[in-house]
């Protein structure tokens, strides 16, 4: 760049048109004077003074701050050294303009001006022009202010306001009803959400004193209310407000108090949602579960069981029925634990047999340490007055959550406790109908027996001494007849021989008479006996060929046999091979004889009650099969009784196989008659149901 004498003879010619007025006094004489210069360091903005060629002829210090230049390298310099280089062509074309008309005007309307500084780095200024004409020359003075601090402050508040309006939007987007009111409740805010909820427009509620708008009722009181907004900051809870159109509407309601600096309150913030249509639900389940529970109690009163509410590894008692005075012949008072109150009135619990039971066996605290549902357990009552009451116990344990505990004893549960239902239920009735059909039984079947005899007798002795030629021929029909009857008082015999030994039974007067065996030749004499009865079925046997002793009553065991291969025959009627397997086990203490055939089988759904006294399954009356459901029954308590274990596994169409585990008589043990199976053996006998169950 070339220094420049800014009288030089390059000047151009004066501008034209109107004259220029000075903007400065007369002490301008020369622009380049240290006075003028000194007057200028004087003024407020950056200054530099420009001649018509475009040279900077002076520049005072905020000039020289403002551009990083001392005031020696600025002088003599083109004012393009202080221009961003794209901006210099556009800048010389606007001054050559502007000496033509020269005036005081701002730069650059509606631009942005930038200038450039000594490090290269750029500022954005704002410049205003003065024309200023000393002796013939005209000069421009520019003054030059530094905008970065104020355009920082214009982009903050753009991106402020944009911010803002985002919120804005945002709290008309919000479901919630959202005011702001001013210290005197004068409703400043009030987004869309309130115009939905209440009814007013903006422009109506705008200004107007929230709670008189809205009617607000405070269900804490008004001044409670301020009170905690004053002194916590804070506030939630409900109220009801009135809209536009006169609904009531219930809010829940979110306050908070706007402080500024000093602590001075500025405004609150109420952010309202319409809970009416919820506590409307609340108030109709209520009302609806008050009816089912009274209907509930009403049941729960009116069951003829006894039934009890019990809490706690101590089952203590939370409700019961008046029928639980009735089973205990006294009141449980509630909160006293199942065990004490036991104590308390001298009752003994005991089972069927009179076995008192221990507190680990009793259903009530069973179900509460097990948690799982007992049913049907059957229990005896003796009472303070030694009264006895045969009752079935049944309890469920219940998975209650502990809201749903109402009511003030249900209250009296913690938390996590276990709970149970336990229903006892007085079977003194049928017990007393089971005895008299036992007492039936056992004298039906002894009556009968002396009249079958002498038809058995008679039958047998009128073929056998006309065969033998006693008195005149029988016809054939007559012999026929008589075979027939033969053949009738048997079954006849037969079944009041099970009738008996069920009374027996029942009375515990079916005794053993055991002695030392081998079972191998028995089950082989079973089969021998039954294969002439049947010309269908192929029946065999599998065993060992050494003997394998047991303890047993063998005409009792042959019983058992019996019945179990002459099902296999009956329940298979297309016929078919029959199998008797004798297989000692592995330990050598029990011996396992299974029957299999591949009959009918037992409906799965039927395969827990087979073996119930009198139960006969459903295909097996469906395919007109006879029988009376007794045989089972019988084997099984006999197998029991020789401390055995008998059960069946069975598909229905498919066949059936039962087994029969029983104690080997081993030599160390020969002297004893008492040989028991360890209770392992009847955790595989998914057939038949447990005894007294
Ligand atoms: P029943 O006199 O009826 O044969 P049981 O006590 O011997 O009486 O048997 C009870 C019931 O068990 C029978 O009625 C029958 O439904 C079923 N059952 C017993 N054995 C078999 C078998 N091998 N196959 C199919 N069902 C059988």
């Amino acid at each position: 760049m070339t220094a420049h004498d800014p009288q030089g003879e390059g000047a151009p010619e004066q501008g034209q048109g109107e004259p220029v007025p000075s903007a400065f006094p007369p002490i301008v004489a020369d622009v380049t004077s240290a006075l003028f210069r000194q007057f200028l360091d004087l003024l407020p903005d950056a200054l530099i003074v420009v001649d018509e060629q475009g040279y900077l002829v002076q520049a005072n210090a905020q000039a020289t701050t403002v551009f990083g230049y001392s005031r020696e390298e600025l002088l003599g310099q083109s004012l393009d050294l202080l221009l961003p280089e794209r901006f210099r062509e556009i800048h010389r074309r606007h001054a050559a303009h502007y000496f033509k008309a020269p005036r005081l005007r701002p730069m650059g309307i509606g631009l942005r001006l930038f200038a450039r500084r000594k490090d290269n780095s750029e500022i954005p200024v704002e410049i205003s022009l003065s024309p200023l004409r000393v002796g013939e020359q005209l000069y421009v003075i520019a003054a030059v202010r530094d905008m970065t601090a104020q355009r920082r402050a214009e982009r903050e508040k753009a991106l402020l306001l944009q911010n803002l309006s985002v919120q804005g939007e945002l709290l008309n987007q919000a479901y919630d009803a959202i005011i702001v009111r001013d210290p005197l409740d004068r409703i400043l805010l009030w987004n869309r959400g309130a115009e939905r909820l209440y009814g007013w427009p903006a422009q109506e509620a705008l200004g107007r004193i929230s709670t008189r708008l809205l009617k607000t009722g405070f269900p804490e009181g008004e001044v409670a209310v301020r009170t905690v907004l004053e002194q916590n900051g804070q506030w939630e809870g409900e109220l009801t407000q009135v809209c536009r159109d006169g609904r009531l509407v219930v809010v829940e309601s979110r306050q908070a108090l706007v402080r500024d600096q000093q602590g001075q309150v500025l405004a609150t913030l109420e952010i309202n949602r319409d809970i009416s249509e919820r506590r409307q639900r609340e108030r109709e389940t209520q009302a609806m579960l008050a009816g089912h529970l009274s209907l509930l109690e009403q049941l729960f009163e009116a069951l003829p069981f006894a039934v009890a509410l019990v809490a706690g590894e101590q089952a203590r008692l939370l409700l019961a029925n008046q029928a639980v005075r009735r089973v205990w012949g006294t009141d449980w008072p509630p909160g006293l634990p199942f065990l004490e109150f036991l104590q308390r009135h001298g009752i003994v619990i005991s089972d069927q047999r009179g076995k008192a039971l221990t507190p680990e066996e009793l259903v009530t605290l069973r179900v509460l340490r097990e948690q799982q549902a007992i049913s049907l357990y059957q229990e005896q009552v003796r009472r303070a007055d030694g009264t006895l009451l045969p009752v079935l116990v049944s309890a469920l344990p219940l998975h209650v959550p502990p809201e749903a505990l109402q009511g003030e004893r249900l209250r009296q549960c913690e938390p996590g406790e276990p709970l149970a239902l336990v229903i006892h239920q007085d079977v003194t009735p049928l017990k007393e109908a089971d005895e008299l059909k036992d007492e039936f039984i056992s004298i039906a079947a002894h009556e009968l027996r002396t009249p079958l005899a002498a038809l058995t007798g008679y039958a047998e002795m009128l073929l056998r001494q006309t065969e033998r030629g006693h008195g005149p021929p029988l016809a054939t029909w007559q012999r026929e007849a008589l075979e027939e009857i033969q053949q009738g008082t048997a079954r006849l015999v037969s079944l009041t021989e099970e009738l008996l030994d069920l009374s027996r039974l029942q009375a515990g007067r079916l005794q053993l008479q055991r002695l030392p065996a081998d079972l191998v030749p028995l089950v082989r004499q079973v089969v021998r006996r039954l294969q002439p009865t049947t010309a269908r079925h192929q029946l065999t046997v599998q065993a060992p060929a050494e003997p394998l002793v047991a303890l047993i009553d063998p005409h009792r065991l042959e019983q058992v046999l019996t019945n179990l291969v002459e099902n296999a025959i009956k329940y298979s009627p297309q016929g078919g091979p029959v199998e008797v397997r004798v297989v000692p086990e592995r330990d050598g203490r029990a011996i396992l004889i299974s029957v299999q055939d591949h009959g009918i089988g037992i409906p799965r759904h039927q395969q827990g009650q087979i073996g119930g006294r009198f139960m006969r399954a459903e295909n097996a009356r469906a395919w007109g099969i006879e029988g009376t459901g007794l045989g089972l029954y019988l084997a099984r308590a006999l197998v029991e009784q020789h401390g055995g274990r008998l059960w069946f596994e069975s598909e229905e169409g498919q066949g059936s196989t039962f087994f029969v585990r029983l104690p080997l008589l081993r030599e160390e043990s020969e002297e004893g008659c008492e040989q028991r199976l360890d209770s392992e053996a009847s955790a595989a006998t998914p057939g038949l149901p447990e005894a007294g169950a």
